[in-house]
């Protein structure tokens, strides 16, 4: 098939959807790969590398394409013409849209509703972009704080470590816990989900208690109750306050984010703490939180980052590449042509658009909404 690599627009994304290395592999496999001069640079892949993959570069306006690849969200109008596309579409949020491409006859794959199955997980794009998100969160962390984070034995004395608290350990969350453990900080952890407490503890964190119930949407959380909300907040007030950097990656997907620390538990950090907070795109855990800005509150710098994995954008286009070349490969038949089957469960899953068709209930319920 025709695969028309898209040029990111959305302000401070760096990302590109396929890097050279997945692209030489397409076109390996019989795909023609086309692309718009500079589609890479922002993740520091010249027009060059493309060109030496394989892959050939468009002058004005973009030839039809089979599918198109973003990292999104995008518009029916930053990518036809297309027969089909793949891209974090945020189809819960832009349900509006997923109507626009059902109009138009365009097939949407949405990479974030690929199941999290184990089948699935060479193209679970929302865990190796959570990695990237995960990781830079600390060291955006690190920057701000002003001081060490292992403990230090010098001459001049003993330096205890930065006390950090991760709130949430998901797939960002345990990333964070890992590379702070790296640079040496005493790090805790808290989730709902009572299992992650093990996973919390066996990178060398400690579970900071709380409250805690099984989940059962598929291994993701739901929202708590009023009752559960007040329990949390009670038992993670003193953890907050001690912390010299708070992290927060707690998400309930297709709902705005849960809070977890108050503007009061922000008020009791000592001066020159940091929040970083991962869930500032979905509303934010932290009640103070600005989407996309750094703050001082009462001399705590909390921080609301909307473009994470850009910071590393090279590794997770890398990555993400790597998740799209997955599906497109799942997905193509033995043509090279782009199969829907509805019975099979990635395609049902990530196809929010089959045939003119919304396929999510959910999705079809917020457009038909006109939310
Ligand atoms: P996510 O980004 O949706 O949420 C991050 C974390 O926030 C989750 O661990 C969640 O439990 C937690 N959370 C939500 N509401 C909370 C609240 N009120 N209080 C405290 N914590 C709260 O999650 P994710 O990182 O994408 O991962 C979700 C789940 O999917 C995890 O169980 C993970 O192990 C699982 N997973 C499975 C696979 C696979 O099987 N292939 C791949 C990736 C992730």
């Amino acid at each position: 098939m025709l695969i028309r690599i898209h040029r990111e627009t959305r302000p401070g994304e760096r990302r590109v959807a396929l890097v050279p290395k997945t692209v030489r592999r397409l076109v390996d496999a019989g795909h023609t790969v086309v692309f718009p001069a500079g589609v890479g640079l922002g993740a520091d892949y010249s027009d060059e590398t493309y060109t030496a993959a394989g892959a050939e570069m468009y002058e004005g306006s973009p030839p039809e394409a089979d599918l198109v690849a973003a990292v999104g969200p995008i518009t029916l109008d930053d990518v036809a013409p297309t027969k089909a596309v793949v891209a974090f579409l945020d189809p819960l949020g832009q349900p509006a849209e997923m109507s626009r491409f059902a109009a138009a006859g365009v097939q949407a794959l949405s990479m974030e509703l690929i199941p999290r199955t184990t089948l699935a997980q060479s193209m679970d794009a929302l865990s190796s972009q959570a990695t990237s998100a995960g990781y830079e969160a600390v060291l955006m962390a690190a920057g701000e704080l002003r001081r060490f984070l292992p403990m230090m034995m010098t001459a001049a004395g003993t330096i205890p470590p930065a006390k950090a608290l991760v709130l949430g350990a998901g797939v960002a969350g345990l990333q964070a816990i890992s590379t702070l453990r790296r640079l040496g900080a005493m790090v805790a952890g808290y989730d709902i989900r009572p299992e992650a407490a093990e996973q919390i503890e066996s990178l060398g964190a400690t579970f900071v208690g709380g409250p805690t119930e099984k989940q059962d949407s598929g291994g993701y959380a739901s929202e708590v109750t009023e009752d559960t909300k007040a329990a949390q907040l009670a038992a993670l007030h003193t953890h907050v306050a001690a912390a010299d950097i708070v992290i927060t990656t707690a998400q309930v997907p297709g709902r705005a984010a849960p809070i977890l620390v108050t503007a009061a538990m922000v008020a009791d950090m000592k001066p020159g703490s940091v929040v970083v907070d991962l869930a500032a795109s979905t509303g934010g855990n932290c009640e103070v939180t600005e989407a996309g800005k750094t703050i001082d509150y009462h001399g705590v710098i909390v921080m609301g980052p909307l473009d994470l994995p850009s910071r590393t954008a090279g590794q997770s286009s890398e990555m993400y590449s790597r998740n799209v070349t997955a599906l497109i490969d799942y997905l193509a038949d033995e043509d090279g042509v782009l199969v829907l089957d509805p019975d099979d469960e990635i395609a049902a899953g990530c196809a929010v658009v089959r045939d003119g068709e919304i396929t999510n209930e959910r999705v079809r319920a917020a457009a038909e909404g006109g939310s």
